[in-house]
């Protein structure tokens, strides 16, 4: 007998829309855990599947059929006999889905292909051509993309892939350089017809430094890439993937002194002008002077500034010692700037220093220390990371792979 408090007679309605919605909503979390679960475990087999999940065998398999109907995963091994049957080991389907990114360096473009699976099938550079002089901002991104795009048809007749293909392209591009690429990814998008994106390389190469050990345990820390220019953003935990300045706030242009230097910025006594423009190039001028040395005039030329200094003072002109030397005081008081106002004082720091220059990056410890007060909690620690720019397109077709897997909808 039914109890009062049992209610059989709504058992027997039909389910509101609002559970209807549930059930579907529950159905597409459910199949979008199991190819996440597939990703990370992959070869794997439908019973490691369903003790994963804790769903039960029909709906794993009802899940794992309807997803290899839809070329999302595929039988890919067997597992070893242990004398019954052999368990079907399934993966990620490594056709069908490729993503393209292209780096954006000066006067050459980077390119590469990967699959779905983060696997590398494409990767060149290939020189951008000139561009015609006078052209106005609008039409030179449109000429950029306009070469761009017989480039991108060209590299996938040699791999035999389709523009179909592509599930997305992405564009990468230093900061601080005066291409647009919002602009850029729009013509692309418009030539191509394959949805393309823009992101900075600092965010792609804190991106591929995450996947190293002793980064991606770190739960806090300032990113600077510093190549040509200097740029800066903040890794504050794993759900802080949302970018947290500015579009156009580059570190490397914090006024340092607003009678200083000129920059290529246009403004005066921006840090990148101390620590790879005509800042750099004074101070080591003025050394020369007081030392009575010659220095380098060949230098001048050069467009990666702090790397010529640099090599010169390995070398050993004194002149260029005092000019690094400040250069690396002006990136400590810039850093212990940022450090003061965001209480993290663990910096990875990537591009332009490697391996090789560790007493730089103790003599920036110590200098960064000295432009913190005295009772700030932390010393500072630097990381030499080791990504560079050149490692660009590759991160973003991760970093492209992971979003594509994230943003997957099975409603
Ligand atoms: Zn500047």
């Amino acid at each position: 007998m039914a109890s009062p408090n049992e209610t059989p007679k709504q058992e027997k309605q039909k389910p509101l829309p609002a559970t209807r919605r549930n059930n579907k909503l529950v159905r597409s979390g459910n199949t979008k855990r199991i190819l996440l679960l597939v990703k990370e475990l992959e070869p794997v087999s439908l019973d490691t599947l369903v003790q994963e999940s804790a769903l039960t065998y029909p709906t794993v398999l009802g899940i794992i059929k309807h997803l290899e109907k839809d070329s999302h995963v595929e039988k890919i091994a067997y597992a070893p006999t242990t004398g019954g049957r052999q368990a079907v080991l399934f993966g990620i389907c490594g056709i069908v889905r490729y993503v393209l990114a292209l780096h954006l360096n000066g006067d050459e473009v980077d390119i590469t292909i990967t699959n779905i699976r983060d696997g590398k099938i494409f990767h060149a550079t290939e020189a951008i051509p000139a561009q015609a002089a006078g052209e106005n901002q609008a039409d030179k991104h449109r000429s950029i993309a306009h070469r761009l795009v017989p480039l991108v048809g060209e590299i996938l007749k040699k791999t035999r892939l389709e523009l179909s293909s592509l599930v997305k392209i992405c564009v990468t591009y230093p900061e601080g350089t005066d291409i647009d690429p919002q602009l850029l990814s729009d013509e692309l998008e418009a030539a191509l017809k394959v949805p393309t994106s823009t992101i900075a390389d600092r965010i792609v190469l804190n991106f591929l430094e995450r996947r190293s050990y002793h980064i991606s345990s770190l739960q806090r820390y300032i990113f600077i890439l510093f190549e040509r220019e200097l740029s800066l953003s903040m890794y504050r935990g794993p759900c802080d993937a949302a970018e947290d300045l500015p579009h156009r706030t580059y570190f490397g242009h914090m006024t340092m002194d607003v009678a200083g230097s000129a920059c290529t910025c246009g403004k005066q006594g921006c840090l990148q002008s101390y620590v790879s423009g005509n800042g750099l190039l004074q101070a080591y001028r003025d050394a020369a002077h007081q030392l009575g040395s010659t220095w380098n005039t060949a230098l001048e030329q050069d467009d990666d500034l702090f790397h010529a200094v640099l090599a010169e003072s390995y070398k050993g002109d004194k002149a260029a010692r005092v000019a690094i030397d400040q250069a690396i005081r002006m990136l400590a008081v810039a850093l212990a700037n940022v450090i003061k106002i965001e209480g993290i004082a663990t910096i990875v720091l990537s591009g332009v220093f490697n391996s090789t220059d560790v007493q730089f990056k103790r003599l920036l410890e110590l200098y960064i220390a000295e432009y913190l007060p005295e009772d700030f909690p932390t010393a500072p620690v630097v990381i030499l990371g080791t990504t560079s720019p050149s490692d660009c397109s590759y991160g973003a077709c991760l970093m492209m792979n992971a979003q594509y897997f994230n943003q997957l909808n099975f409603e």
